[in-house]
Protein backbone atom coordinates (compact mmCIF):
# COMPACT_ATOMS: atom_id res chain seq x y z
CA UNK A 1 0.00 0.00 0.00
CA UNK A 2 2.56 2.43 1.04
CA UNK A 3 4.65 1.40 -2.49
CA UNK A 4 1.14 2.51 -4.25
CA UNK A 5 0.30 5.80 -2.56
CA UNK A 6 3.86 6.98 -3.12
CA UNK A 7 4.09 6.24 -6.19
CA UNK A 8 0.40 8.23 -6.65
CA UNK A 9 1.82 11.29 -4.60
CA UNK A 10 5.31 11.15 -6.20
CA UNK A 11 3.13 11.98 -9.69
CA UNK A 12 1.34 14.79 -8.09
CA UNK A 13 4.96 16.88 -6.80
CA UNK A 14 6.25 16.37 -10.48
CA UNK A 15 2.69 17.83 -11.63
CA UNK A 16 3.33 20.54 -9.18
CA UNK A 17 7.25 20.75 -9.92
CA UNK A 18 5.63 21.50 -13.79
CA UNK A 19 4.28 24.23 -12.75
CA UNK A 20 7.18 25.62 -10.69
CA UNK A 21 5.93 24.66 -7.29
CA UNK A 22 7.82 22.82 -4.72
CA UNK A 23 5.77 21.44 -1.82
CA UNK A 24 7.47 22.68 1.20
CA UNK A 25 7.01 21.16 4.92
CA UNK A 26 8.34 23.32 7.47
CA UNK A 27 8.59 20.83 10.83
CA UNK A 28 8.84 22.77 14.28
CA UNK A 29 10.38 21.31 17.29
CA UNK A 30 11.06 22.42 20.65
CA UNK A 31 13.86 20.68 22.44
CA UNK A 32 15.41 17.11 21.42
CA UNK A 33 13.32 14.61 22.85
CA UNK A 34 14.29 11.09 21.15
CA UNK A 35 10.27 10.44 19.82
CA UNK A 36 10.79 13.89 17.95
CA UNK A 37 13.80 13.42 16.30
CA UNK A 38 12.70 10.05 15.36
CA UNK A 39 9.39 11.22 13.20
CA UNK A 40 11.13 14.31 12.11
CA UNK A 41 13.81 11.94 10.45
CA UNK A 42 11.35 9.63 9.57
CA UNK A 43 9.25 12.50 7.93
CA UNK A 44 11.58 14.09 6.48
CA UNK A 45 13.14 11.47 4.37
CA UNK A 46 9.68 10.32 3.39
CA UNK A 47 9.29 13.99 2.14
CA UNK A 48 12.89 14.13 0.36
CA UNK A 49 11.68 10.79 -1.84
CA UNK A 50 8.47 11.95 -3.02
CA UNK A 51 10.01 15.86 -4.05
CA UNK A 52 8.33 17.69 -1.02
CA UNK A 53 11.28 20.39 0.47
CA UNK A 54 11.47 19.96 4.74
CA UNK A 55 13.54 22.65 6.67
CA UNK A 56 13.14 22.28 10.52
CA UNK A 57 12.83 25.63 12.80
CA UNK A 58 14.25 23.90 15.58
CA UNK A 59 13.64 26.12 19.38
CA UNK A 60 15.41 25.45 23.00
CA UNK A 61 13.88 23.50 24.99
CA UNK A 62 13.15 25.99 27.31
CA UNK A 63 11.65 28.52 24.63
CA UNK A 64 8.81 30.59 25.79
CA UNK A 65 5.52 30.38 24.46
CA UNK A 66 6.08 33.64 22.58
CA UNK A 67 9.05 32.46 20.61
CA UNK A 68 7.04 29.38 19.55
CA UNK A 69 4.17 31.54 18.58
CA UNK A 70 6.57 34.07 16.60
CA UNK A 71 8.35 30.93 14.95
CA UNK A 72 4.32 29.95 13.80
CA UNK A 73 4.11 33.67 12.60
CA UNK A 74 6.89 33.18 10.65
CA UNK A 75 5.89 30.13 8.93
CA UNK A 76 2.60 31.45 8.18
CA UNK A 77 3.76 34.50 6.19
CA UNK A 78 6.09 31.90 4.23
CA UNK A 79 4.40 31.84 0.89
CA UNK A 80 7.08 29.20 0.22
CA UNK A 81 6.15 26.77 2.85
CA UNK A 82 2.56 25.16 2.63
CA UNK A 83 2.37 23.00 5.56
CA UNK A 84 3.20 22.94 9.11
CA UNK A 85 4.10 20.13 11.73
CA UNK A 86 4.48 20.98 15.15
CA UNK A 87 6.11 17.88 17.18
CA UNK A 88 3.80 17.67 20.33
CA UNK A 89 3.36 17.20 22.98
CA UNK A 90 4.85 20.55 23.48
CA UNK A 91 6.77 21.27 26.83
CA UNK A 92 4.45 21.90 29.09
CA UNK A 93 5.83 25.34 29.86
CA UNK A 94 4.45 26.18 26.20
CA UNK A 95 0.81 27.22 25.62
CA UNK A 96 -0.43 24.09 23.43
CA UNK A 97 -4.14 25.93 22.61
CA UNK A 98 -2.46 29.00 21.60
CA UNK A 99 0.16 27.32 19.48
CA UNK A 100 -2.84 25.21 18.25
CA UNK A 101 -5.13 28.39 17.23
CA UNK A 102 -2.05 30.69 15.70
CA UNK A 103 -0.83 28.23 13.32
CA UNK A 104 -3.26 29.03 9.73
CA UNK A 105 -5.47 26.24 8.79
CA UNK A 106 -4.07 26.50 5.26
CA UNK A 107 -1.26 25.18 6.61
CA UNK A 108 -2.36 23.18 9.41
CA UNK A 109 -1.15 19.46 7.49
CA UNK A 110 -1.54 17.28 11.06
CA UNK A 111 -5.08 19.17 11.60
CA UNK A 112 -4.58 20.32 14.85
CA UNK A 113 -6.15 23.73 14.88
CA UNK A 114 -9.75 24.44 15.24
CA UNK A 115 -10.90 24.90 11.88
CA UNK A 116 -9.58 21.59 11.33
CA UNK A 117 -11.37 20.03 14.06
CA UNK A 118 -14.71 22.22 12.62
CA UNK A 119 -13.90 19.79 9.33
CA UNK A 120 -13.81 16.56 11.22
CA UNK A 121 -16.92 17.47 12.86
CA UNK A 122 -19.06 19.00 9.72
CA UNK A 123 -16.91 17.14 6.92
CA UNK A 124 -16.17 20.60 5.15
CA UNK A 125 -14.26 23.60 5.19
CA UNK A 126 -10.78 24.30 5.86
CA UNK A 127 -8.03 22.42 7.66
CA UNK A 128 -7.09 19.03 7.28
CA UNK A 129 -7.60 15.62 9.31
CA UNK A 130 -5.27 14.26 11.66
CA UNK A 131 -2.48 12.16 9.96
CA UNK A 132 -2.94 9.01 12.44
CA UNK A 133 -6.46 8.78 11.91
CA UNK A 134 -6.52 9.78 8.69
CA UNK A 135 -3.84 6.87 8.09
CA UNK A 136 -6.39 4.33 9.57
CA UNK A 137 -9.13 5.34 7.29
CA UNK A 138 -6.69 4.96 4.34
CA UNK A 139 -5.67 1.89 5.16
CA UNK A 140 -9.54 0.28 5.47
CA UNK A 141 -9.92 1.94 2.21
CA UNK A 142 -6.78 0.46 0.16
CA UNK A 143 -7.49 -2.90 1.53
CA UNK A 144 -11.39 -2.74 0.35
CA UNK A 145 -12.46 -2.71 4.17
CA UNK A 146 -16.59 -1.60 3.99
CA UNK A 147 -17.38 0.36 6.85
CA UNK A 148 -20.79 1.42 6.32
CA UNK A 149 -23.17 -0.26 9.04
CA UNK A 150 -20.28 -1.95 10.46
CA UNK A 151 -19.25 -2.07 14.19
CA UNK A 152 -15.96 -0.32 14.61
CA UNK A 153 -14.54 -0.24 18.67
CA UNK A 154 -11.66 1.60 18.74
CA UNK A 155 -9.62 1.79 22.19
CA UNK A 156 -9.00 5.14 23.40
CA UNK A 157 -10.41 8.42 23.92
CA UNK A 158 -7.53 10.94 22.92
CA UNK A 159 -7.85 13.89 21.27
CA UNK A 160 -5.07 13.26 19.11
CA UNK A 161 -5.74 9.93 17.77
CA UNK A 162 -9.18 8.08 18.88
CA UNK A 163 -11.65 10.92 18.50
CA UNK A 164 -10.88 11.95 15.49
CA UNK A 165 -11.18 8.47 14.09
CA UNK A 166 -14.23 8.02 15.42
CA UNK A 167 -15.42 11.20 13.94
CA UNK A 168 -14.22 10.12 10.29
CA UNK A 169 -15.35 6.36 11.49
CA UNK A 170 -18.79 7.59 11.44
CA UNK A 171 -18.42 9.76 9.08
CA UNK A 172 -18.27 6.84 6.39
CA UNK A 173 -21.61 4.92 8.38
CA UNK A 174 -19.74 2.70 10.78
CA UNK A 175 -21.54 2.49 14.20
CA UNK A 176 -18.81 3.74 16.91
CA UNK A 177 -17.98 2.06 20.15
CA UNK A 178 -14.79 3.71 21.99
CA UNK A 179 -13.27 2.33 25.41
CA UNK A 180 -11.23 3.55 27.67
CA UNK A 181 -9.62 2.77 31.31
CA UNK A 182 -13.13 2.74 32.60
CA UNK A 183 -14.96 0.92 29.85
CA UNK A 184 -15.92 -2.57 31.45
CA UNK A 185 -15.13 -6.28 30.20
CA UNK A 186 -13.19 -4.36 27.16
CA UNK A 187 -13.08 -8.20 25.70
CA UNK A 188 -16.31 -8.73 25.39
CA UNK A 189 -16.86 -5.41 23.95
CA UNK A 190 -13.95 -6.12 21.61
CA UNK A 191 -15.30 -9.20 20.30
CA UNK A 192 -18.15 -7.70 19.19
CA UNK A 193 -16.12 -5.83 17.08
CA UNK A 194 -16.24 -5.99 13.01
CA UNK A 195 -13.22 -3.47 12.55
CA UNK A 196 -10.89 -3.37 15.85
CA UNK A 197 -8.60 0.03 16.50
CA UNK A 198 -6.56 -0.22 19.42
CA UNK A 199 -4.76 3.18 20.03
CA UNK A 200 -3.86 2.18 23.65
CA UNK A 201 -0.59 2.29 23.83
CA UNK A 202 -0.21 -0.67 26.18
CA UNK A 203 2.04 -3.57 24.59
CA UNK A 204 -0.02 -6.66 24.71
CA UNK A 205 -3.20 -5.36 25.57
CA UNK A 206 -5.22 -7.13 22.81
CA UNK A 207 -5.01 -10.93 23.06
CA UNK A 208 -6.69 -13.57 21.73
CA UNK A 209 -9.82 -12.87 24.16
CA UNK A 210 -10.60 -9.74 22.90
CA UNK A 211 -10.50 -11.67 18.87
CA UNK A 212 -12.97 -13.78 16.56
CA UNK A 213 -12.85 -14.64 13.12
CA UNK A 214 -13.29 -12.39 10.79
CA UNK A 215 -12.18 -9.35 12.02
CA UNK A 216 -10.03 -6.64 10.84
CA UNK A 217 -7.64 -5.46 13.53
CA UNK A 218 -5.82 -1.75 12.93
CA UNK A 219 -3.11 -1.66 15.56
CA UNK A 220 -2.39 1.99 16.12
CA UNK A 221 0.01 1.60 19.35
CA UNK A 222 3.56 1.73 19.45
CA UNK A 223 5.50 0.29 22.55
CA UNK A 224 8.91 -0.06 22.83
CA UNK A 225 10.32 -2.86 24.75
CA UNK A 226 12.76 -3.48 27.46
CA UNK A 227 15.03 -4.22 24.73
CA UNK A 228 14.31 -1.49 22.46
CA UNK A 229 12.10 -3.48 20.23
CA UNK A 230 9.15 -1.65 18.84
CA UNK A 231 5.69 -3.72 19.52
CA UNK A 232 2.02 -2.58 19.33
CA UNK A 233 -1.01 -3.08 21.15
CA UNK A 234 -2.52 -6.48 19.70
CA UNK A 235 -0.73 -9.60 20.57
CA UNK A 236 0.12 -10.19 17.10
CA UNK A 237 1.15 -13.99 16.93
CA UNK A 238 -2.38 -14.27 19.15
CA UNK A 239 -4.14 -12.32 17.02
CA UNK A 240 -2.83 -13.45 13.04
CA UNK A 241 -4.54 -17.00 13.33
CA UNK A 242 -7.81 -15.97 14.65
CA UNK A 243 -8.48 -12.09 12.50
CA UNK A 244 -9.09 -11.77 8.74
CA UNK A 245 -6.37 -9.15 8.52
CA UNK A 246 -4.26 -7.25 11.12
CA UNK A 247 -2.22 -4.38 10.25
CA UNK A 248 1.56 -4.78 11.72
CA UNK A 249 4.10 -2.62 13.91
CA UNK A 250 6.30 -1.84 12.94
CA UNK A 251 5.11 -1.27 9.06
CA UNK A 252 1.46 -0.68 9.60
CA UNK A 253 -0.18 2.49 10.49
CA UNK A 254 3.06 3.92 11.19
CA UNK A 255 4.21 3.76 7.53
CA UNK A 256 0.93 5.37 6.40
CA UNK A 257 0.67 8.17 8.69
CA UNK A 258 3.45 9.82 7.02
CA UNK A 259 2.68 9.14 3.79
CA UNK A 260 -0.42 10.98 4.79
CA UNK A 261 1.72 13.62 6.14
CA UNK A 262 3.31 13.93 2.71
CA UNK A 263 0.12 13.72 0.72
CA UNK A 264 -1.53 16.83 2.88
CA UNK A 265 1.32 19.07 2.40
CA UNK A 266 1.25 18.18 -1.51
CA UNK A 267 -2.74 19.33 -0.99
CA UNK A 268 -2.15 22.26 0.92
CA UNK A 269 0.33 23.09 -2.21
CA UNK A 270 -2.44 22.27 -5.07
CA UNK A 271 -4.25 24.69 -3.47
CA UNK A 272 -1.99 27.23 -2.80
CA UNK A 273 -1.49 27.21 -6.52
CA UNK A 274 -5.04 26.31 -7.48
CA UNK A 275 -4.66 23.20 -8.16
CA UNK A 276 -7.66 22.14 -6.13
CA UNK A 277 -8.12 18.64 -4.40
CA UNK A 278 -7.95 15.45 -5.86
P1 LIG B 1 -2.96 8.57 24.98
O1 LIG B 1 -3.27 10.01 24.87
O2 LIG B 1 -2.08 8.07 26.08
O3 LIG B 1 -4.35 7.80 25.06
C1 LIG B 1 -4.44 6.42 25.34
C2 LIG B 1 -5.90 6.05 25.47
O4 LIG B 1 -5.96 4.65 25.65
C3 LIG B 1 -6.59 6.71 26.65
O5 LIG B 1 -7.87 7.18 26.26
C4 LIG B 1 -6.69 5.58 27.68
O6 LIG B 1 -7.87 5.63 28.46
C5 LIG B 1 -6.78 4.35 26.78
N1 LIG B 1 -6.25 3.18 27.47
C6 LIG B 1 -5.00 3.03 27.96
N2 LIG B 1 -4.90 1.80 28.56
C7 LIG B 1 -6.11 1.22 28.44
C8 LIG B 1 -6.64 -0.02 28.88
N3 LIG B 1 -5.90 -0.90 29.57
N4 LIG B 1 -7.92 -0.30 28.59
C9 LIG B 1 -8.69 0.58 27.88
N5 LIG B 1 -8.25 1.77 27.45
C10 LIG B 1 -6.96 2.10 27.73
O7 LIG B 1 -2.31 8.03 23.64
P2 LIG B 1 -2.45 8.52 22.10
O8 LIG B 1 -1.67 9.76 21.89
O9 LIG B 1 -3.88 8.46 21.65
O10 LIG B 1 -1.64 7.34 21.39
C11 LIG B 1 -2.08 6.00 21.52
C12 LIG B 1 -1.02 5.06 20.98
O11 LIG B 1 -0.86 5.31 19.59
C13 LIG B 1 0.37 5.23 21.59
O12 LIG B 1 1.00 3.98 21.67
C14 LIG B 1 1.09 6.10 20.59
O13 LIG B 1 2.50 5.91 20.61
C15 LIG B 1 0.50 5.58 19.31
N6 LIG B 1 0.54 6.54 18.20
C16 LIG B 1 0.87 6.04 16.99
C17 LIG B 1 0.90 6.87 15.89
C18 LIG B 1 1.24 6.30 14.54
O14 LIG B 1 1.39 7.04 13.59
N7 LIG B 1 1.35 4.99 14.41
C19 LIG B 1 0.60 8.23 16.03
C20 LIG B 1 0.21 8.71 17.27
C21 LIG B 1 0.17 7.84 18.36
P3 LIG B 1 -8.16 6.84 29.52
O15 LIG B 1 -8.61 8.01 28.69
O16 LIG B 1 -9.23 6.31 30.40
O17 LIG B 1 -6.87 7.08 30.23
Amino acid sequence: MAKAMAGQLHRRTEELARHGVEPRLAILRVGDHGSDLAYERAAAKRCAALGIGVETVALPGDAATEAVLEAIDRINADERIHGCLPLRPLPETIDDSLVRHRLSAHKDVDGIGPASLARLFTGSGEGFSPCTAQACLELLDYYGVAMRGKHAVIIGRSLVVSRPLALLLVERDATVTICHTKTVDLPALCRTADILVSAAGKAGLVGASCLRPGQIVVDVGVNVSGEGKLRGDVCFEQAEPIVEAITPVPGGVGSVTTLVLCKHVIQAAEDSCGAGRD
